[in-house]
């Protein structure tokens, strides 16, 4: 079975395309490589250009006739997308329009997207089901929201059948060490704490202490990419099977303050990871906090690093062995 991955040499597609060479699937990457790297594309093909250029996507689908689309591809910094709104909807919505128009074309009808927890906002309750309501705080949640009620509108009128699937925070590496985070600026949390660990950077700035949390800093659910990706393939069968398009949350259910966090860190590194305290980052809910129960339910998912000790430990071996590709 031949599945295109768009954003396929970026962080969370790079695994995706891992797992899929290793379980008997077909990848085939479309990636700018304007946030991905050629390097982490492994045991796939990679077709270099934009998912916005009908022209190029029309190429691409007409040589590879996928079965199915897994759609990675856009821009993912909340902070970014308070500056710059523009490039999101660009990048996440108008891309993403193309995309499924080249799909309609080319008679493709099952496409598994990258959500995400933003889609919610803040919270009226945690943790957060799929029926929590949207309304999502930052251009970077409205653009991922507004496709994912384009592709409700797209299933009705094209019979297009998509899973969109809400991470919360995706984390971690690759437990076999060839794959790993390499965002260039880095803005998550995890791998800048760990950067610090390195001696790349001199501390981590905590970004507020006075929201209505614990321990006064945001609260957020670690998913390790691994488990991630699985879930993607376990969506994909779920389409395959001709099954009705949906959404799942994806997370673990615990949620752990940037505090927290950073203890961990140190923990697992043995490292001291000076902190310093900044103002709030803007577009920053509180606490984000997934119940994936129905992931667990329908889809038979079952995170297998859920432990953030895990999470931390694997994204630390990955930091000291690889960095980006930039160090031996
Ligand atoms: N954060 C922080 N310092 C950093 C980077 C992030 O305090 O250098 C906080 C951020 O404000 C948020 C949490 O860590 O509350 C997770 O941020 P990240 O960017 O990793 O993921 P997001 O929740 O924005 O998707």
């Amino acid at each position: 079975m031949k599945v295109l991955v768009t954003g396929g040499a970026g962080y969370i597609g790079s695994h995706m395309v891992k797992l899929l060479a290793a379980s008997g699937l077909s990848p085939e990457v479309v990636d700018d490589l304007s946030g991905g790297r050629r390097e982490a594309v492994v045991d796939a093909p990679l077709h270099v250009g934009d998912v916005g250029d009908s022209a190029f996507i029309d190429a691409v689908l007409a040589r590879t006739r996928p079965a199915a689309v897994m759609h990675f591809a856009g821009s993912i910094q909340v902070g970014e997308s308070m500056r710059e709104p523009a490039r999101y909807y660009r990048n996440n919505l108008v891309a993403t329009l193309a995309l499924l128009d080249a799909m309609r074309r080319h008679g493709t009808t099952r496409l598994v997207f990258s959500s995400t927890a933003a889609i919610f906002g803040n919270p009226v309750h945690v943790p957060i089901g799929e029926d929590h309501p949207k309304a999502p705080i930052n251009p970077y949640g409205r653009s991922k929201w507004m496709v994912e009620q384009a592709l409700a509108d797209h299933d009705a009128a094209y019979g297009l059948k998509s899973v969109c699937l809400r991470y919360f925070n995706a984390a971690g590496a690759d437990p076999d060490g060839v794959l790993g985070e390499c965002h260039d600026p880095e803005t998550h949390l995890i791998p800048l704490v760990l950067q610090v660990a390195s001696g790349r950077r001199p501390h981590i700035a905590i970004y507020g202490d006075d929201y209505q949390t614990a321990d006064g800093t945001c609260v957020r659910d670690y998913i390790h990419v691994q488990d991630l990706c699985e879930a993607h393939l376990l969506a994909l069968r779920y389409l395959a099977a001709g099954s009705a398009s949906t959404g799942f949350n994806l997370g673990n259910g615990h949620g752990f303050s940037v505090r927290e966090v950073i203890t961990a860190a140190r923990r697992v590194t043995g490292h001291p990871i000076p902190e310093v305290l900044q103002a709030r980052r803007a577009g920053d809910p509180p606490s984000l906090v997934a119940d994936a129960r129905r992931a667990r339910q329908t889809l038979g998912w079952q995170p297998r690093h859920a432990d953030l000790d895990t999470i931390i430990g694997h994204a630390w071996s990955w930091e000291l062995r690889h960095a980006c590709w930039t160090r031996p």
